[in-house]
């Protein structure tokens, strides 16, 4: 009989060996839009809507931007737009919150809870995506923000106040395109996935990479292609279209086990909601591992 030690022990390495190291994708955010000029993205605002969501849904995005961060390269800083008052908790949600943010390396004077009649936490309560607009106006404007990250039209966990978000920021756009000269401020959101994906945890530390890296190997067989073919065909060449090393591949953030304790540390610091499901979440959710982004166009 065939002992079935070797491949257990090969299987356990290779886990292992996936989830020492982080790794991103195209940490700079840069423009999806491969026949643009690359624009890459300097100063960026992350808005959330409760205490807890940058750490349960956005640790790995934060924890690799410090890094950009502490190498001079960009500027980041997070707005939640509720001090998460639905049960009377504003007050000790936003200590809780400072906390978590002290956990996840985000300096004070870098992150603002919002306290605003018009958007409280509710389960059952669309934000109006104009009072949104008007809110992160003034943060956009002072931080001189090109690039907003935020959840996605979903919200990742469907709550009304998530999916509220995106289409506010939208209407920023909207309005701020209207009056400035500058180059519109980009989208990006936070990919939801389906339940069945959201939940399977370390596994989804194992596909993230394999989606990284198989990206990164075919982007270098198409570069290998172009070589090849432009010694007939000069025009592939061509400079007028510049192309970033990473393409149009989405942003992905995959955590290693350093960024998976940190982002715990940030969930424990929100104790008034560590119910027993919440230790699920924290067990199972991709999360707390992957962050995959799209850009979201602004229509006109
Ligand atoms: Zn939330």
């Amino acid at each position: 009989m065939v002992s079935t030690f070797p491949l257990v022990v090969l299987a356990l390495s290779l886990l292992l060996g996936a989830l020492y190291t982080p790794l991103d994708s195209n940490g700079t955010f840069a423009s999806q839009k491969a026949m643009k000029a690359a624009l890459v993205a300097k100063k960026l605002l992350m808005v959330t809507a409760h205490p807890d969501d940058e750490a349960m849904f956005f640790a790995p995005t934060i924890l690799a931007l410090n890094a950009k961060v502490a190498a001079g390269e960009i500027e980041f800083a997070l707005v939640c737009l509720s001090n998460g008052n639905a049960e009377g908790l504003g007050v000790t949600r936003t200590a809780e919150f400072k906390h978590s943010a002290d956990a996840l390396g985000i300096p004070a004077n870098k992150y603002w809870v919002v306290d605003h009649p018009e958007l409280e936490d509710n389960m059952t309560a669309y934000w109006d995506p104009n009072v949104i607009a008007q809110v992160l106006q003034p943060y956009v404007l002072d931080l001189d923000i090109d690039t907003i990250l935020t959840f996605d039209e979903t919200g990742v966990s469907s709550h009304p106040n998530h999916k509220s978000v995106p289409a506010g920021v939208q209407t920023l756009i909207k309005n701020l395109g209207e009056t400035s000269s500058k180059p519109p401020l980009r989208l990006y959101t936070l990919v939801s996935s389906s339940i069945t994906y959201k939940y399977i945890s370390i596994l989804s530390v194992t596909l993230g990479k394999v989606d990284v890296y198989g990206y990164r190997m075919m982007r270098r067989l198409e570069n290998y292609i172009i070589d090849v073919l432009s010694i007939w065909y000069t025009d592939l060449l061509n400079p007028t279209f510049p192309r970033h090393p990473d393409g149009h591949a989405m942003p992905e953030f995959i955590s290693g086990y350093e960024g998976y304790s940190k982002a715990l540390e940030a969930m424990q610091a929100h104790q008034s909601q560590l119910v027993w499901f919440r230790w699920l979440y924290v067990a199972f959710s991709k999360y707390m591992w992957v962050n995959s982004w799209v850009q979201l166009s602004v229509p006109s």
